[in-house]
């Protein structure tokens, strides 16, 4: 899903003229790449319309960077469609009883552990797990063994068929024994079947959990969906977890499941190791979709401190050749209030790890900006009047060095033909540049 909507919205990203047929275009691929990731038809089309009408509506294609502005629209979009705000975690009752469901190998035995180890660390909760899954010897075991790695008591009663009664049984040890979350793990089989989901219900209407959490492999696709709409139905459910997310992403299941049952996901499982679960973040996860990195608040951060008006007026100095040096320093503190050049770069998708171990320092401005503060008001606006003993003057009163402001003024020719160039690329494309 990812590749597919990156190349939809390649075509918009950081280009400073689209038309109503781009965003059009783009729109399809979007749609396109939904469905291929098994997100339903009607939910598709609903999304790009809201998006081309939200689009519309805002003039996307009037501003300065229409591209980013659509990034950001599809963005806005995904998220609201996904809950829009993380979903708590309902923690009342004494004790809270949490009810796992789902099918076989969808990862109910390894959530419970990881959310009770949660609970635990994160939540200060003394949790007990529950064994209900009764048909396997092993299914009891492998919870044992989940709990003896977290340090969490399992509750089981290997020689009892009924999990309605050890359910129940549970709960009140629980009460007994100072327990506050009492998670109960259930069995499941491969497919949807009768008796599976009457035994389910049966457990879930005598023991009246707080959460009943449908657990789902996001790896599944439009099953996943299919299965969540049959335990909602039976269920009533309170939420969704979406383990596998480690692999590839498959975005696809948590839109879609959103949209069918309507009920919030919590939680995201993103690997087998107990600690691998994150509070599901719909932002975030829209972030993924789009494969973006964190671009869009790159994109949010550079737009709060550009203001649009001040671009407008460089724009137009630059296309009459008038950019001179008390704009640059203007544009270099413009960047600096965006926050570390670490961070900065940083949020660029792919940047991030491979300038991990580079060194970015903060203070590479501070030699340029105290050149320019040594230089005259003509100097700054006229940069050719700058000769020989000018320079000197310069490099003694900024504490520099002659070769030192030999090479911003070639920097900032270079800069300025750079520029001159690119003509109506406003912030960001100014911050690449001075990057460089
Ligand atoms: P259950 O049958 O629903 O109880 O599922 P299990 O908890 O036994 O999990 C089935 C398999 O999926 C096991 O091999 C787990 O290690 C694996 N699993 C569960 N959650 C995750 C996850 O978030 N990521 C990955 N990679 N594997 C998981
Ligand atoms: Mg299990």
């Amino acid at each position: 899903l990812s590749d597919k909507l990156d190349k939809a919205l390649h075509v918009l990203k950081g280009h400073g003229s689209i038309t109503e047929v781009n965003v059009a275009e783009t729109l399809k691929e979007v749609r396109r790449a939904l469905l291929d990731a098994d997100v339903n038809f009607k939910t598709a089309k609903e999304f790009t319309n809201t998006v081309k009408e939200k689009a519309l509506g805002q003039n996307v294609l009037t501003t300065l960077q229409p591209g980013q502005l659509m990034v950001k629209l599809v963005k806005d979009e995904l998220t609201e469609l996904m809950g829009g705000e993380t979903a708590g975690i309902n923690l009342s009752g004494t004790p809270t009883v949490i009810l796992m469901s789902g099918l076989q190998g969808s990862g109910k035995t390894t959530f419970s552990g990881k959310l009770a180890n949660y609970l635990k660390t994160k939540k200060a909760k003394k949790p007990l797990l529950v064994a209900c899954d009764i048909y396997r010897p092993a299914a009891i075991n492998q919870l044992h063994v989940v709990g003896d790695q977290i340090g969490v008591e399992v509750y089981s009663e290997p020689e009892n068929k009924n999990p309605v009664q050890i359910a129940q049984n549970a709960i009140a040890h629980a009460k007994q024994n100072g327990f506050n979350v009492v998670i109960v793990d259930t069995a499941g089989r491969l497919a949807i079947d009768e008796a599976m989901m009457a035994e389910i219900a049966n457990v879930h209407k005598a023991i009246n959990p707080q959460e009943t959490l449908f657990v789902v492999d996001a790896m599944t696709g439009q099953d996943a969906v299919n299965t969540a709409k049959t335990f909602n139905e039976r269920l009533n459910f309170d939420g969704v977890v979406l383990t596998k997310l480690d692999g590839d992403t498959r975005g696809g299941a948590a839109i879609s499941i959103k949209s069918v049952v309507d009920k919030p996901i919590k939680f995201i499982g993103t690997g087998e190791k107990m600690d691998a679960i994150d509070v599901f973040h719909p932002a975030r996860m829209a972030d993924r979709i789009l494969g973006m990195g964190d671009v869009v608040s790159l994109v949010e951060r550079a737009q709060e401190q550009f203001d649009e008006e001040d671009a407008r007026k460089l724009q137009k100095k630059i296309a009459k050749n008038q950019f001179g040096f008390d704009d640059f320093l203007n544009q270099i503190q413009q960047v600096k209030k965006m926050g570390s050049m670490k961070d900065l770069v940083g949020m660029i998708p792919g940047a991030g790890k491979a300038l991990k171990d580079v060194d970015i320092d903060d203070d590479a401005f501070k030699g340029i900006e105290a050149i320019i503060h040594s230089m005259t008001p003509t100097e700054r606006t006229q940069p050719s009047v700058i000769n020989g003993s000018r320079k000197k003057r310069i490099a003694s009163g900024s504490g520099t060095s002659v070769q030192q402001v030999n090479q911003l003024l070639k920097q900032f020719d270079q800069m300025s033909k750079m520029m001159k160039m690119m003509q109506g690329g406003g912030g960001r494309k100014m911050m690449q540049a001075m990057g460089k």
